[in-house]
Order: C-alpha cells, then sequence, then structure tokens
C-alpha cells in the first residue's frame, strides 16, 4: 500500500515500524464550539484510513487529541461567564455525537491536553536540559536554528522563514532570541486557567501538547502522524523539532495531509456567511451522506461543498442503499438456494469488484476511485439479480456491497433496519389494539402500513409482514 509523504513529497510503500501494527496520531479539534464540516474532513478521511488499514489486517493504535486550552476557548468562557472547562467539556461532548453520526470510529485513546500537563512541563525541561529551550520572564521558548532539520516536513528554508514570513514576528517577540523561536511554556493573565510549573504559572503551547500526547499513547517513533494541510507549517514542523529533539528519534515515519474543504468554491469563514457546521448539516441530511461527500474526492484534493452536491451525493448514496435493499428481497422471496453454474461464474467475475477497490485504496487511499468500485458492484448486481436468483447469489452480491460499503464507513443497509423496526413496533402497537378490542385503531395501523407498501398476513404462528 502506497501513501503520500508530505514529508517526502512522494509516494511511498508504507512498512509500518512493527510488523502488523499501527501506531497513527491525528490532531484534533479546538473545543469551543461545534465543530465545523472542514474539521469533519480529517475526521472522515483518516477514519477511513484507519478502517482500510484494518481491513488489511494491522491492529491500529489511533490516537486523536482533543485541545481544551486554548484563546478561544477562554475568550468563550469569558463571554459566557462559566470556566473554560465547562466550555471544553460541552464541546467534546457534541463532538464526539457528531463523529458517531458520521460513524467516525472512537479512537483507541482521546487524549485532552489538559490532563496531560505533567508530561509537557517534563518534555519542557527536558529541551531546556539539552539547550533546546530557553526561559524568559515565565515564558518558554523553543531554539529553532539549534535544530538543523527546522523546515523539512514544510520544505521551508530558515532563512526564507525568516525574511518572508512577518506573521511569525509575534508580540513578545522581542524577548525571543531569535524570530523563529516559538513558544512552549507561556504565563498566564489575569482570569486565566494556569498549572503551576519551574517556569511561571502558565500554560502550554498549542504544538507540545502533541509531542506529548503521542510520546504517552503510542511511543517515541510513531508510523502515521495526519491532520489538515494548514497544520503542516508551523504546527507539525514544531512537533517534529520538539519531539525529536527531546527524544532523538525520528518522530513520525509518515505525514499525511488533507485538502481543504471550500464553500460554494470560497473559503469556508464566519465573516463570509459560509460557514456550517456538521450539526446544521445533520438537520438537513443523514451524516452518512456528509461521509459519502467527502470520500467522493481524494483526500489530498480541495473539496467544494455546495447544496448541489449535497444532494447529487445524496441520490448516490441511495442507489447503494436500494440496491442492498432490493437484493435483501429478493433473497427473502428467492425460490432456490443454491448457486446455479451460471451464477457461480458471476461470482468469480464479481471478485474483480473488489480488486479494483483494493488497488484505489492501496493508491494512497483514492477513495473515489474505490467508490467507483462500489457503484460498478451495483450496476452488476442490479444487472445479474432477480427474481431467479439463488438466495446463495443475492446475499453473496449484498454481503460484497455492505462489506466494501463498511471498509470506507459508509452504512448502507441502515435505513431498513430502521424501517423494519418501525413497521415492527406498528404491529406490536396494532396486536395490542386488538387484545384491547380497539378495531379502529388496529386498522388504522393496518391501512398507514398498507399505505408504505406493508402487507400484514395474519397466520398461525402471528402476524407476518411482507412488501407489495
Ligand atoms: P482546528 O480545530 O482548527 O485545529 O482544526 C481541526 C482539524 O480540522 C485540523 O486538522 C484542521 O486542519 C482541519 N480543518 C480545519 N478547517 C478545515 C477545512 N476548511 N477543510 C479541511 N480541514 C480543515
Ligand atoms: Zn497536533
Amino acid at each position: 500500500m502506497k501513501l503520500y509523504n508530505t514529508l517526502t513529497k512522494k509516494k511511498e510503500e508504507f512498512v509500518p515500524l512493527e510488523e502488523g501494527k499501527v501506531k497513527m496520531y491525528v490532531c484534533g479539534p479546538t473545543v469551543y464550539n461545534f465543530i465545523h464540516i472542514g474539521n469533519a474532513r480529517p475526521m472522515i478521511v483518516f477514519d477511513t484510513a484507519r478502517r482500510y488499514l484494518e481491513y488489511k489486517g494491522y491492529e491500529v493504535n489511533f490516537v486523536s487529541n482533543f485541545t481544551d486550552v486554548d484563546d478561544k476557548i477562554i475568550k468563550k468562557s469569558v463571554e459566557e461567564g462559566v470556566p473554560a472547562e465547562e466550555i471544553s467539556e460541552r464541546y467534546i461532548k457534541e463532538c464526539k455525537k457528531d463523529m458517531a453520526d458520521m460513524n467516525v470510529k472512537e479512537a483507541t485513546t482521546h487524549p485532552q491536553a489538559t490532563q496531560e500537563i505533567d508530561g509537557m512541563i517534563d518534555m519542557i525541561q527536558t529541551l531546556m536540559d539539552k539547550g533546546y529551550a530557553y526561559a524568559v520572564d515565565g515564558t518558554v521558548y523553543f531554539r529553532t536554528r539549534k535544530f538543523d532539520e527546522y523546515g523539512k516536513l514544510s520544505h521551508k528554508n530558515l532563512d526564507d522563514l525568516r525574511s518572508g514570513n512577518r506573521s511569525l514576528l509575534v508580540t513578545g517577540e522581542d524577548q525571543k532570541e531569535d524570530p523563529l523561536d516559538f513558544v512552549l511554556w507561556k504565563p498566564k493573565k489575569e482570569g486565566e486557567p494556569y498549572w503551576v510549573s519551574p517556569w511561571s504559572e502558565g500554560r502550554p503551547g498549542w504544538h507540545i501538547e502533541c509531542s506529548v500526547m503521542s510520546k504517552k499513547y503510542l511511543g517515541e517513533e510513531i508510523d502515521i502522524h495526519a491532520g489538515g494541510e494548514d497544520l503542516i507549517f508551523p504546527h507539525h514542523e514544531n512537533e517534529i523539532a520538539q519531539s525529536e529533539c527531546c527524544n532523538g528519534k525520528i518522530f513520525a515515519r509518515y505525514w499525511l495531509h488533507n485538502g481543504f474543504l471550500n464553500i460554494d468554491n470560497r473559503k469556508m469563514s464566519k465573516s463570509l456567511g459560509n460557514f456550517f457546521t456538521v450539526r446544521e448539516i445533520g438537520e438537513q441530511y443523514d451524516l452518512q451522506v456528509l461521509r459519502f461527500f467527502m470520500l467522493s474526492a481524494h483526500y489530498r484534493s480541495p473539496i467544494n461543498f455546495s447544496r448541489e452536491i449535497m444532494e447529487a451525493s445524496k441520490n448516490a448514496l441511495e442507489r447503494i442503499v436500494t440496491a442492498v435493499s432490493n437484493l435483501k428481497h429478493l433473497g427473502e422471496a428467492a425460490g432456490i438456494m443454491q448457486l446455479t453454474d451460471e451464477e457461480k461464474s458471476l461470482l468469480e467475475e464479481m471478485k474483480s469488484f473488489r480488486t479494483k477497490f483494493e488497488e484505489a485504496m492501496d493508491d494512497d487511499l483514492n477513495t473515489a476511485d474505490a467508490v467507483s468500485a462500489i457503484f460498478e458492484l451495483v450496476k452488476f448486481a442490479n444487472t445479474n439479480a432477480g427474481e431467479k436468483s439463488s438466495k446463495e447469489f443475492v446475499e453473496t452480491v449484498k454481503t460484497e456491497i455492505i462489506r466494501l460499503s463498511d471498509i470506507l464507513g459508509l452504512i448502507v443497509e441502515k435505513e431498513e433496519e430502521n424501517l423494519d423496526g418501525e413497521i415492527e413496533k406498528l404491529i406490536e402497537e396494532r396486536q395490542a389494539a386488538r387484545k384491547a378490542r380497539d378495531f379502529k385503531r388496529a386498522d388504522e395501523i393496518r391501512d398507514q402500513l398498507l399505505a408504505q407498501g406493508i402487507i400484514l398476513e395474519d397466520t398461525r404462528e402471528g402476524v407476518k409482514w411482507k412488501r407489495a
């Protein structure tokens, strides 16, 4: 399997540090609000990467943090007049709900920065002891120039950075030995949350969080580190500097970055008024549609979100769901059980779709082509499965569509199950109404089901239902 590595700017064959195991870290959101659909992109694409690695037989230790101490969280806590902790706890809960609705698997560990402060103080102390960090008036800075390889991920040259990037010259810069140095620890301002450290009462810088949490939960050397492309510089560059200078080892072998999500071809931003939370989209669409939309593009390409594209995604996903549902009914009604000779050779032919799916995913997780392979399989199903098919044939085809979709985290059987559940509930209600001699209600329910194309049959074993 090949992955595009930002570090080498090449697609490279993936070889894990330890056979059969993958250590993977994905930078998570800062929790001061509901997550937006841009944040959903790395969650969905790297969850899909994880699922595919698991499908290939790897045991994946997947760590993704919540940044729960940050200026934006503090600002919100001041606005609402509640402790910062209340804000972060609230939005971690909401984020987990959105993730579940997008069928993003729970991480093996979801560490929170505020629970790991001791580890951060230790790492900063080690960097000080090794001469990679220095304190000025309670602020600790990383001595960027001391790390020869600084810039290796973003492919930036230190001198260009110094002359070209004025945004690096943040306030307090006069205290720094060099404008390129970045903050590891900063003193509190009045009213801000703080922790006691050897340098000041204060809080860690953002970058040190990930170096520490990655080390604690995955070890000093990991296989894959991922996040949105905006994190390449400075966040990931700084993580590499901190971790490699502290541990004396290569931090992560493969660096994966997703492209950005735009809205109606413009950058998503609150001020432009084109900003959507996942929750808002979830009010209009099943979030499976959002997941399908994200996977319809390659993760490194920019992706454009619009109403039309969401509608198209909804219809496309529906085609897979309908095919699965049809196969299910064909299976229930099938007259013959065992495969015919013709079906045996069709199933041989069907293997090509999985091969195509795997080839796409092996090529730097090309989910767009993997989705196409599923559509070819759907077409194959619609063409070759019918009322004369054997039960085994339709079930094998159905299972294959569900299985391939599931590798991408797409649930294509869900609505059917929900529907079945609802029907069964109504049938139970009808039975209860009949028992209570409320025949009017019982008839109402029968008619309501009939309107949905569900026919009830009273048999000796109880009530059975089928689709008209
Ligand atoms: P943040 O909470 O801003 O640190 O973002 C959490 C994750 O979402 C990071 O991996 C970002 O790179 C990613 N991200 C933020 N905005 C977008 C966007 N518009 N498109 C794709 N990824 C994004
Ligand atoms: Zn990070």
